[in-house]
């Protein structure tokens, strides 16, 4: 068992601190009033080897395993939600097509992703449904060599961007869940405006429609039945990103804690004096430390298990990602508790990571279902 980071850890950590706390920092405000992340800003992290950090070098990747990717988005977690938000449904993307796309899907896909020319996204959540995959209506109705699409997918990001995006359908012949690949690039479906949502503005979501959009068969990731699959493993790439950019807001929360209770004054001394100040002080410790510890095992883990033992990685990814957020969410609470009044004006960070915090526990599958997830993997290996 071993606690400490490595050299090239500790390197790659170090880089998103300074690309965090140099590049993104400076942005944050602007970024969150127009609701956009400029495009060059994630060709800056690319350069930096930021958007590649698991992929093989092959590929233009950095090979330094989703626990190396965690440790990343954590450090940019601690600046922005929103632009952690970006990057990790782009390393999602980007991991779905490393893990099940032909050599050919990876080869058009993966470098230029990991330059940071494109944007990936994957869309999987429907009008009626964002937790049960059974219930996705949109369609895919093979006529020769083409797929034509039906249907709408909702809440849809990095949707604006160019590059790939692995888009769940029912296959109308076999009925089953079925994943294509498309390039966002290409016309012939439409987008809604972006949607007005709490917090993470710059992190736009757009709703897509495909009306008889027609791809080559080619476009199909693995065969047909595999949506459901790829939608359950894969999203636990998008839990393990969650959880990292949670904890860097979690962590943000204790340093902004630390910072006013030692500066806001009662009766000429500072507020930490007050017991009850120091027992929140050391609650945020104690969960943080559960948080990073549970997080840092599952990103480990699933450096070989996301290839060899999908089910054991979507339990722990849900397991992480339902700890990890809720973790965060109670943390930037007591944070806000701590600032008392002041929390609650927009000259603190507090008030835009409160708002933030409590969208976390909703993203990339609510907190019940990620429950699920975990009893029935208990269950399955308890038989
Ligand atoms: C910032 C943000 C980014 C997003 N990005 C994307 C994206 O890139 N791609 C994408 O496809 N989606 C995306 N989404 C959508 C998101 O993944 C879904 O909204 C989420 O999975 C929850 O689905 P839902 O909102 O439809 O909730 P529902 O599924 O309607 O759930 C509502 C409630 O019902 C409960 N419930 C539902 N089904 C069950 C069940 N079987 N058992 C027990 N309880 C149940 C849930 O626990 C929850 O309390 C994004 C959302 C946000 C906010």
């Amino acid at each position: 068992m071993k606690f400490n980071l490595t050299k090239e850890q500790t390197l790659i950590q170090r880089t998103a601190r300074e690309f965090a706390e140099k590049t993104v920092a400076p942005l944050v405000d602007n970024i969150e009033a127009e609701h956009h992340i400029p495009m060059e800003l994630f060709t800056k992290a690319a350069e930096l080897g930021l958007l590649s950090i698991p992929f093989a070098e092959e590929y233009g990747g950095a090979e330094g395993g989703y626990d190396g990717y965690v440790l990343a988005l954590e450090q940019i977690g601690k600046v922005s939600s929103s632009v952690s938000m970006a990057i990790m449904a782009h390393v999602l993307g980007m991991s779905i097509i490393d893990t099940f796309g032909t050599n050919e899907q990876k080869q058009m896909a993966l470098p230029p992703g990991c330059r940071g020319e494109h944007l990936t996204s994957f869309a999987f959540t429907e009008p009626v449904t964002g937790s049960d995959p059974k219930q996705i209506t949109s369609t895919g109705k093979r006529e020769g060599d083409y797929y034509v699409l039906n249907g709408t997918k909702r809440f849809i990001t990095n949707a604006a961007y160019p590059g790939f995006m692995g888009v769940v359908v029912r296959e109308v012949d076999s009925g089953q869940l079925t994943t294509f690949m498309i390039d966002k690039r290409l016309e012939g479906y439409t987008t809604s405006e972006p949607w007005e949502k709490i917090a993470m503005n710059g992190g736009q979501l757009l709703d897509l429609y495909f009306k008889d959009y027609k791809i080559p068969v080619e476009n199909m990731m693995g065969k047909v039945g595999d949506g459901f699959h790829h939608l359950e493993a894969g999203v636990g790439y998008g839990k393990l990103g969650i959880s990292a950019f949670c904890l860097g807001l979690a962590e943000a929360a204790y340093e902004a804690s630390l910072e006013y209770v030692t500066q806001k004054t009662h009766r000429d001394k500072p507020i930490v004096k007050f017991q009850a100040i120091q027992l929140m002080i050391a609650e945020m410790y104690q969960k943080l430390e559960a948080a990073r510890l549970i997080l840092y095992k599952a990103a480990t883990d699933a450096n070989v298990n996301s290839k060899t033992n999908q089910a054991h990685f979507a339990r722990d990814c849900a397991m992480t990602k339902d700890f990890v957020s809720n973790t965060a969410r109670e943390i930037v609470g007591l944070c806000m508790d701590i600032h008392g009044s002041y929390g609650l004006m927009k000259d603190y960070k507090v008030e835009r990571m409160y708002r933030e915090s409590i969208m976390m526990p909703q993203i990339e599958g609510v907190r019940h279902i990620q429950k699920i997830i975990v009893a029935n993997s208990i269950l399955a290996d308890y038989k």
